[in-house]
């Protein structure tokens, strides 16, 4: 049966907030037109991210009630290292917090001055924690990701002629890992092929460099390649994360996102003596080693989420609910990145208000005036983000304008994506009324979060 359903029943509502144009004009005026300081209570549909946003199930619920808080050797510890066993095949798993935390600690052990670290693209906070540890992050994505109207199958790939070529040209000793980031949430949420991670691996091996999987979207992923890659239509989504798995030296994983979980976050590692070495950092930094930072109950929760994100019926909804809003934006005309990825559609700036000049933030501005049409909070990824001026004072703008529209996991129904897409589809009839906007105030790292912006 294919699914144009959600495959669920709501056993428990939140309400949402509803307001006037009036009202939301004030409020992203009172906010400094960022959505990042947007009160969530003026918020009727919120899509700024899909991390740690999941609605959990009533047995996840269960679990969290019959969470056990002890200190050292909880059940519900067990409970979650057997199923993330289960499915990454690893020697070792250490929880943490959330996926930044994860990071700090790999790259504590693994980074440091003059280490090299490629990814397809690297998460901004793994390259901020790789940067934190004075160690270079290289991006090597492969070219169709640059494309946002080229339609391929996995635009997540990593370009592995450029990869050898790093190696070659900088040392495979100044090199302690390699990435690859599943989904690359910063391409766009766009899967890599089995093939593609089979083949890094090899390369990889061949200069003894161990490979290590950024995993927080990997059923998502494993569900792409189910569908678009050759040999496996009919393996279960769990046998293709493990395969994925096998070629991995080791994962850290923010649960927020496959997980099905608010919280939490892991590494996954076959190496003893590096595995010791993060354990000390663990126990020094978030906790011991059967919690990591975690109440016992949120891993009680995780175990059930690693469950269930492996059930297909839940993944063709998630991938499907993406590509649904994705295509009612296309049939009306709007330009978006193509195809849609596993976690949310991302609007092209630079071809929806074309008039906005990189330097005047068009992705921001369309951001603005999606919340004040129709209290839908997105996201800016372009030029707020990623631009900057030279030592000349000459602007260089981001590769790609966008705007992300996060889909949260099992929040919003069909008809919320409907009234999502009826809004924006709004916003893009009145495009010519966008207006370029400038920075008034911003902080020295990681602008976007807090920078306060006018019109010209
Ligand atoms: C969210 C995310 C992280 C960081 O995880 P947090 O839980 O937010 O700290 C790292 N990598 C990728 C690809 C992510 O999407």
């Amino acid at each position: 049966m294919s699914l144009s359903f959600e495959p669920f029943k709501i056993k428990s509502i939140e309400s949402i907030p509803i307001t006037t144009k009036e009202e939301r004009l004030n409020y992203i005026k009172e906010a400094n037109y960022n959505p990042f300081s947007l009160k969530s209570d003026y918020i009727t549909i919120d899509l700024l991210t899909d991390s740690g946003t999941t609605a959990m199930s009533s047995k996840q619920w269960a679990a969290i009630m019959d969470g056990d808080e002890s200190y050292a050797g909880s059940r519900n510890w067990f409970e979650f290292e057997s199923i993330v066993k289960e499915i990454t095949g690893f020697k070792h798993i250490i929880p943490t917090h959330q996926g930044r935390a994860a990071e700090r600690i790999l790259f504590g052990v693994l980074g440091g001055p003059n280490k090299i670290i490629p990814n397809n693209t690297h998460f901004d906070t793994t390259r901020g924690n790789l940067e934190y540890s004075k160690a270079v992050a290289v991006d090597l994505p492969v070219k169709e990701s640059l494309d946002t109207s080229l339609i391929a199958d996995f635009k997540g790939n990593m370009d592995l002629t450029a990869l050898e070529k790093l190696i070659l040209e900088k040392g495979a000793e100044n090199i302690p890992m390699a990435m690859i980031t599943i989904t690359n949430n910063s391409g766009g949420g766009q899967p890599v092929s089995m093939e593609n991670i089979r083949n890094t691996k090899k390369l990889l091996a061949k200069y003894n460099i161990p490979l290590y999987l950024d995993c927080c979207r990997f059923a998502e992923n494993a569900y792409f390649i189910k569908k678009r890659e050759k040999g496996y239509e009919n393996k279960s989504i769990k046998e293709i994360a493990q395969e994925m798995f096998s070629y991995a030296d080791g994962a850290t994983m923010s649960s927020k996102k496959d997980g099905l979980s608010n919280t939490g976050g892991f590494i996954g590692i076959n190496d003893d003596k590096i595995a010791e070495d993060l354990k000390t950092l663990l126990i020094v930094t978030e906790g011991f080693i059967t919690y990591g930072g975690l109440a016992r109950r949120d891993l009680a929760a995780l175990a059930q989420g690693f469950r269930e994100v492996l059930d297909e019926n839940y993944l063709e909804y998630r991938i499907g609910q993406v590509k649904y809003l994705g295509d009612l934006l296309t049939n009306a005309g709007v330009p978006i990145l193509k195809p849609t990825g596993g976690h949310g559609v991302y609007l092209d700036a630079k071809l929806f208000a074309p008039h906005i000049k990189p330097e005047n933030f068009p992705g921001q501005s369309i951001a603005c005036e999606i919340f004040v049409e129709g209290g839908i909070r997105s996201c800016e990824i372009g030029s707020v983000m990623f631009g900057s001026y030279d030592g000349n004072g000459v602007f260089e703008p981001a590769k790609l304008e966008l705007v992300r529209l996060a889909i949260p996991r099992r929040v919003y129904t069909k008809s919320h994506i409907e009234f999502i897409a009826e809004t924006i589809i709004k916003v893009y009839q009145n495009r010519n009324n966008l207006r370029p906007m400038k920075i008034t105030w911003q902080a020295p790292f990681l602008r976007h979060f807090t920078a306060k912006f006018d019109y010209l």
